[in-house]
């Protein structure tokens, strides 16, 4: 389910030494696993098998140009956020035909260029946003191929295992109203309305709030076929990844211990749950999965630096922080922390601290970590998606660098950043 474990006392990620590459490389370093990467893409792309189906992974949860490549490689059709992550795909030599493009604020140069690279869709999120699109292509003289999202006010947040964080209510078009925005748009010049779209929120661990949504939209995307012949429907992202036993998880017999109940989705549970209502319909189904694809394939390796004794608290000071991984400091997001080097099982409460001024520069608060002392270093699991991505060069720290494994072989796909890296764009 991951290819991150212990292998005589010494995490590896497949058959690579995680000391050895932060022996060579530094730290703070992100190590991705390959085999993980494919392995995630092609359980979900075979658990919708049934189906006429394509996954178009979501680019910004990852977007190293070698991991895109990768997901490439496999067939994977990309949704964008921006052109900037389309760029990014079209350098990594994907394919823009299967390329969607998603978000509440594209620019008009955005637009341009997603239309003269020739993008399968536009994921439009306002009729505002349609007209000026079709204004556009009617400038370009080319039609623009148009998706609306709808968003399907279906409460995700109701259950316990999904981040309350995030709040989704700028996204797509309500369901009341899309109707007409279908009816207003196919009378606009230059729009081709290919499909629907929506995406209901993220780290879903539940099938429940998926089901809902997808019996409430499957008949408005009836609806739209016979209308106006649309060819795909996309159901977006969100399904989840297990966080608390990150490590755990990589093994199936992990999997197959957990209680029904508790049991993390997964990606056959998810398409069994939901292909039954999908495939009537005739369209075909777009996946966006982000999270899914690229949380468990990567981690943070970071050095301790200090061990600080306070009145109440420990804190372990290490040499990575909320600059590289915002994910606590942003929503409160949990990383398991686990010492690259198997310790005897001490376990302490310790807050896990950067280096950044801010209070919130933690990775955990009071937490029963195994122990580990200043000079060993520690992994933070599940941090293949939103980490490298959000990280900044905040209290002017460098970038870390970024390898991908294969098998036996690990390779740099982002240098390190240098201190003159920092300042190259700017001036005296
Ligand atoms: C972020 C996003 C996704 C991916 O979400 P995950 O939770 O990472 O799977 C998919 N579709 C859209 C439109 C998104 O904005």
């Amino acid at each position: 389910m991951h290819s991150f474990h212990y292998s005589n006392g010494s995490l590896h990620c497949e058959g690579v030494s995680i000391a050895d590459v932060a022996e060579k490389h530094g730290t703070p370093l992100y190590v991705y696993s390959s085999e993980t990467f494919r392995d995630r893409y092609m359980r979900l792309d075979d658990a919708f098998s049934a189906i006429d189906h394509e996954v178009a992974y979501a680019v910004k949860a990852n977007s190293n140009l070698s991991v895109l490549r990768l997901l490439a490689g496999l067939g994977s059709g990309f949704d964008i956020v921006s052109g900037g992550e389309l760029f990014r795909v079209l350098k990594a030599g994907g394919d823009p035909g299967k390329c969607t493009f998603a978000g509440v604020g594209k620019t008009r140069e955005e637009i341009e260029y997603a239309l003269r690279e020739g993008i399968y869709s536009i994921n439009v999120e306002s009729e505002e946003e349609s007209a000026f699109i079709s204004q556009v292509a009617g400038e370009l003289n080319l039609v623009a191929p148009i998706a609306f999202r709808v968003n399907p006010n279906v409460d995700a947040k109701t259950h316990k295992y999904i981040s309350t964080g995030k709040s989704e209510n700028k996204f797509g078009i309500d369901f009341e109203f899309i109707a007409d925005a279908y009816e207003r748009a196919s009378k606009l010049p230059n729009l081709n309305l290919k499909g629907l779209q929506m995406h209901i929120g993220s780290q879903l661990t539940s099938i429940s709030p998926f089901v809902e949504a997808v019996e409430k939209v499957a008949p408005l995307a009836a609806d739209l076929k016979a209308k106006y012949g649309i060819e795909f429907f996309s159901i977006g992202g969100g399904i989840g990844i297990v966080y608390e036993k990150a490590l755990a998880s990589g093994s199936e017999s992990w999997w197959n211990d957990q209680p029904e109940e508790i049991r993390p989705l997964t990606p056959e549970q998810y398409a069994t749950a939901i292909i039954p209502t999908l495939e009537p319909l005739g369209l075909k189904i777009l996946l966006e999965p982000g999270r899914f694809i690229a949380g468990n394939a990567g981690i943070l390796v970071s050095k301790c630096l200090y061990e600080k004794k306070g009145t109440t608290k420990t804190f372990k000071i290490v040499d990575s922080g909320m600059h590289q991984l915002i994910r606590p400091a942003l929503y409160e997001g949990f990383h398991e922390i686990v010492p690259v080097t198997e310790s005897a099982g001490a376990v302490e409460s310790v807050d896990v601290v950067g280096p950044i001024c801010e209070s919130g520069d933690f990775f955990c608060q009071n937490r029963q970590v195994n122990s580990f002392m200043p000079g060993e270093l520690i992994a933070l699991m599940s941090a293949g998606a939103y980490g490298m991505v959000m990280a900044s060069t905040y209290n002017s720290h460098p970038l870390p660098a970024e390898i991908l494994v294969d098998g036996e072989q690990a390779k740099v796909v982002r240098k390190r950043q240098t201190l003159q890296d920092l300042v190259e764009a700017e001036e005296v």
